[in-house]
């Protein structure tokens, strides 16, 4: 039977993670030589597999001592800390910064309001590259909260407050209700990123009206695995795939699977969804 495939709405790259692959490509074009960027650009093997045949390669903070004066670098969308790009410029590396503008504006603000004496609570996942290097604007003073239990007492009077750009909505409120009960005196600025929380809620609509669902995107992606858990809440045949030949022949052959639906996390790129789509049909 013709399964009937729905894709949602937002699904795939974002505008930060376009923005820096866009990026990176032009800048090896132009300057005709391997370009690394620090870490790996999103969490998708074939994007960095794809990537690697137009000689451009990932390296770990680590491993910068392989490297030589005027070989260039670019920051992911993630950004890094103030440390880490002092030292880079200090290495004499050319450095390409594509930190999604809606990061770096999240690092200003911390820096900022750091400066004006205020404690940094960061709403995230403390091993989170992007929470790390907002952290790295504060001199890795921030308190990281994955939840409200990390929050007691003991935190500061006087805080502000910001989240990992792909955290949950209903986290970042049950984080502020507690941090209410403590601070006298709080600067919130939600920084969820929008275009997560658009993905997320329509993740969460379509997976109500489907008999599957599939969610594509990296392993370690974390942004993918949020999309995971909010669709498996309302359809129980949810999967989380990297590529089209991991679907399941329980789903392909099912009679009783007519409607499919699919959204895909911040790192998948269209011809992976495409890929998808035409094996269900
Ligand atoms: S999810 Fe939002 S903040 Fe993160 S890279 Fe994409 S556009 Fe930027």
């Amino acid at each position: 039977m013709m399964k009937n495939v729905i894709v949602g709405d937002k699904s795939g790259f974002c505008f930060g993670v376009k923005r820096a692959v866009d990026l990176v490509i032009k800048c090896q074009q132009e300057k005709g030589k391997r370009i690394y960027t620090l870490g790996p650009l999103i969490h998708n093997n074939d994007v960095i597999n794809y990537l690697k045949e137009r000689d451009i390669y990932p390296i770990e903070i680590h491993e910068l001592d392989r490297l030589n004066a005027e070989d260039v670098v670019v920051i992911r969308s993630h950004g890094v800390s103030l440390e880490i790009l002092e030292k880079l410029k200090k290495m004499g590396l050319e450095v390409i910064d594509a930190t999604c503008p809606y990061v770096g504006s999240i690092q200003k603000r911390v820096e900022e309001y750091f400066n004006r004496g205020y404690n940094i609570i960061i709403v995230g996942d403390k091993n989170h590259p992007e929470v790390q290097g907002i952290n790295g604007w504060c001199e890795n003073s921030a308190l990281v909260a994955k939840d409200e239990t990390d929050i007691s007492s003991s935190i500061s009077k006087k805080v502000c407050v910001v989240s990992q750009t792909t955290e949950k909505e209903k986290n970042w409120q049950n984080v502020l209700n507690s941090i209410i009960k403590y601070s006298k005196e709080i600067v919130a600025f939600n920084t969820i990123c929008s275009a997560t929380e658009v993905r997320q809620k329509c993740a969460e609509e379509l997976s109500k009206k489907v008999d599957a669902m599939i969610v594509i995107g990296g392993r370690h992606s974390s942004n993918t695995t949020k999309l995971y858990e909010i669709c498996i809440k309302n359809c129980h045949n949810t999967i989380h795939i990297e590529k089209a030949e991991e679907i399941p022949t329980e789903i392909l052959e099912n009679e009783d699977i007519v409607n499919v639906g699919i959204t895909a996390g911040a790192s998948t790129p269209d011809w992976i969804i495409e890929a998808v789509i035409n094996k269900i049909k």
